[in-house]
């Protein structure tokens, strides 16, 4: 049966940011509640090895570190819901957020930390090897193609200075852009141009992430491509592929509720978590569309979760002094 939760704070998502708000807001003595979402423990679980989560001298395992996360949060008091939070109303407190079970949650204030999710190309091999030679995070998984060769596929910031990064690690980059001009800034483009080992490829489509099959697993080999004007089709051989064409933040359940930027990332006070709405904290890649890692989610869960405990506090003594 469907039921109501009171709670002084709900963390919506349980990725990095999540948990971390939630560790810290446990300890503070707040009992947040943590309502997971559609992939509980967030962007890391689609990950492999992770080598760059400080505090961990051999890799370790995305989905372990989550659950270690998870486990944590719980273990200092916070409880972990397995539901999705599918309607929300912010425009009074206490907040009241609608799951797709039926619970209600009423929370005195709220951690939105509901991520962002890389845009993919949506092209047959992609999925399939994802892990496995096809990535959407160079700063995650370039250093397992140390010279190797490696392709970048999107003709913005993100693939520019995903190309940049690679170029210092991999032997060969080739950057492939579906038009004849990038929309990076200048600078980027600049230093990109003046790379020796890195290849623009374009006017060119990619179609499809070949596979190599003869292993144990397939692992990606190489992409299938056609040129946008001659439909001239080729193959270009890689040891790894990088989408960097977006990424979209989860805001769609706040849409309209707290101030977004035009691409519906959240936007928070410089230097803190604060939305526009009292009480409303937003943390992790949900507000971040620069550096997008787990220890700077992780970074930004902590702030929110000191930040909320400093609102309740004020909110209370509030509360205490018109009473007395
Ligand atoms: P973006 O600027 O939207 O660029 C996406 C790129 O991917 C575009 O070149 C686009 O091609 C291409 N693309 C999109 N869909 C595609 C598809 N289906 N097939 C092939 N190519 C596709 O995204 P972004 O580079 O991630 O940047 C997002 C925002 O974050 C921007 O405002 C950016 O300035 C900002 N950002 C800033 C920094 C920084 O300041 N250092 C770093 C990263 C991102 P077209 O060009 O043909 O549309």
């Amino acid at each position: 049966m469907a039921e109501t939760h009171r709670t002084r704070l709900l963390i919506i998502g349980a990725g990095p940011a999540g948990y971390t708000a939630a560790i810290y807001a446990a300890r503070a003595g707040l009992a947040p509640m943590v309502v997971a979402g559609m992939q509980p423990g967030g962007q890391l679980t689609i990950t492999t090895d992770v080598e760059n989560y400080p505090g961990f001298a051999e890799a370790i395992q995305g989905p372990w570190l989550m659950d270690q996360m998870q486990k944590q949060a719980e273990h200092v008091g916070a409880k972990v819901m397995f539901d999705l939070v599918t309607a929300i109303d912010l425009s009074r407190r206490p907040f009241r957020a609608t799951c797709d079970s039926g619970d209600v949650f009423e929370a005195e204030a709220v951690v939105i930390a509901t991520g962002a999710q890389a845009k993919w190309l949506g092209i047959p091999g992609e999925k399939e090897l994802g892990g496995f030679g096809v990535s959407a995070c160079a700063t995650c998984d370039g250093f397992f193609y140390r010279g190797k060769d490696v392709a970048v596929i999107g003709g913005g910031n993100s693939a520019t200075e995903e190309a940049l990064y690679l170029s210092n690690l991999a032997r060969h980059v080739t950057l492939v852009h579906r038009r004849d001009s990038l929309r990076s800034e200048k600078i980027l483009q600049q230093r990109l141009f003046a790379k020796p080992n890195v290849t623009v490829l374009w006017d060119t489509i990619t179609e499809e992430v070949l596979a190599d099959a003869s292993g144990r697993v397939p692992v990606a080999r190489g992409l299938a491509l056609r040129h946008a004007r001659t439909s001239e089709r080729s193959e270009l051989k890689v040891d790894g592929v990088f989408v960097a064409i977006g990424h979209a933040p989860a805001t769609a359940l706040f849409q309209g509720q707290v101030g977004m930027d035009a691409e519906g990332y959240i936007v928070t006070v410089p230097g803190s978590t604060r939305t526009s709405v009292p009480g409303v904290f937003a943390a992790g890649d949900v507000q971040d569309r620069i550096y997008r890692q787990a220890v700077t989610a992780a970074g930004t869960g902590c702030m929110a979760a000191l930040e909320a405990e400093k609102f309740l506090a004020a909110a209370d003594a509030e509360t205490e002094q018109v009473a007395a």
